[in-house]
């Protein structure tokens, strides 16, 4: 949508109610967003794309994730832009972790709408964050800001967190926008997390290591990731064995400007599907783990998107969702921006309990902080994460495995 300029957050807010209700017609979570400069020039809008075609398209397709990629697409490409720390995004809905953490990674600021109770960062609206780890609460308080909505009802509330910044001249939403911010996301939540529960349970999922070289579903895997299947390793229990294939992508997150890191996805079976190095020289938040879950996402609507009922069928049973694989990350969380990213995109893959059977769906080979430590950054995450996916992340059974990549 083309929008020129806007120095008054109600306005602002009504762009990113706009995309929400875009979103909602697509199918997909009814969330929107824009990023503006230090003048109020709308530099981009656009709404979540985590469903198209009634598939899931790409599990971290938010749109203040989106807004970030793009604002570092554009730079890469020559485009002269401010500093993040003159940015802001405006979104219809409090960011989720995911988002928060790119938000603090970039050091953008960003004006939220409505709160949500499940998955947003300020899901309890005290803004004081504390489900950030400790480090980075002061930051969110001098950069997230909830503007005041007047009025009387239940969508009315006081301003807190960080004032709108000084080219904002109207500072407060009105009633039925913010009403409209959350009614559209509430109208979509329940129908797409639907989405992530309906692949097939782990006992019908079947090995693609079966599957004859040429098969459709093969050659796409192996297009993506060429070592795709040539490790297997005991279901959930990862060894040395694919120390070589996460060394490699370690190499070259570095020559992408990371540092050092990779994850691996396995199959149910045990099987490698994709080992991805993050792309951080080219978006300050492409992580591996965002490279990964994006790239197999991607994948499966790839060869789901306008295929019939009996081949998406065959897709989800040979590529079964993630949840019940596992995640190995070269590098455990540490307190970061980035690793409370990964965390939330964890989070925002799975959308949903981790099977019963599967509680060390994600490990990770080295630590880089004492568990209980990583255990209390969980804990304190909001309720979707806490209590409902009940995020854990174990380290590698394997000591073989440790000491290869240490
Ligand atoms: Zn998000």
């Amino acid at each position: 949508m083309a929008f020129k300029k806007t120095i008054d957050v109600q306005a602002a807010v009504a762009i990113a109610a706009a995309e929400a209700i875009a979103a909602k017609t697509q199918g997909t979570f009814g969330v929107g967003g824009l990023m503006l400069d230090q003048h109020g020039n709308v530099l981009q809008s656009l709404h979540n794309n985590v469903i198209k075609q009634g598939l899931i398209f790409d599990p971290t397709a938010h749109g203040e994730r989106q807004l970030i990629d793009w604002y570092y697409a554009e730079r890469a490409k020559g485009r002269e832009l401010p500093a993040p720390e003159d940015i802001t995004l405006v979104t219809s809905l409090d960011p989720c972790c995911m988002c928060s953490g790119a938000i603090l990674a970039g050091g953008f600021n960003v004006v939220v709408a409505a709160p949500d109770k499940n998955a947003g960062i300020n899901f309890d609206q005290a803004a004081t964050f504390d489900a950030l780890p400790a480090s980075l609460r002061a930051q969110a308080g001098a950069s997230f800001g909830y503007p005041a909505v007047l009025g009387s009802s239940q969508y009315s509330r006081a301003g807190s967190g960080a004032a709108p910044k000084s080219f904002f001249i109207g500072k407060t939403i009105a009633e039925p926008t913010q009403a409209l911010c959350s009614l559209v996301f509430e109208a979509t939540s329940a129908e797409v997390m639907e989405k992530f529960s309906t692949d097939p349970s782990q006992e019908l999922l079947r090995d693609p290591a079966t599957l004859a070289p040429d098969h459709a579903i093969v050659r796409a895997l192996k297009q993506l990731y060429p070592d795709a299947l040539a490790y297997r390793c005991a279901p959930r229990l990862p060894d040395a064995g694919l120390a070589p294939f996460l060394t490699q992508a370690m190499a070259r997150d570095r020559e992408h400007g990371g540092a050092g890191d990779a994850v691996a996805l396995l199959d149910s079976f045990g099987n490698l599907l994709l080992c991805m190095p993050g792309r951080m020289s080219q978006s300050g938040i492409r992580s591996a783990f965002m490279e990964t879950t994006r790239a197999y996402a991607q994948l499966r609507y790839k060869l789901m998107n306008g295929a019939t009922l009996a081949q998406q069928d065959e897709v989800r049973k040979f590529l079964g969702h993630p949840k019940d694989g596992t995640f190995v990350f070269a590098h455990g969380p540490d307190g970061g921006a980035v690793s409370f990213m990964n965390l939330g995109a964890y989070g925002s893959t799975m959308e949903g309990p981790l099977p019963a059977a599967n509680p060390t769906q994600f490990q990770y080979v080295l630590s880089a902080m004492p568990e209980a430590d990583l255990a209390a950054i969980c804990a304190a995450m909001p309720p979707l994460y806490r209590d409902v996916i009940r995020i854990r992340p174990t380290p590698v059974a394997d000591h073989a495995l440790i000491a290869a990549l240490t």
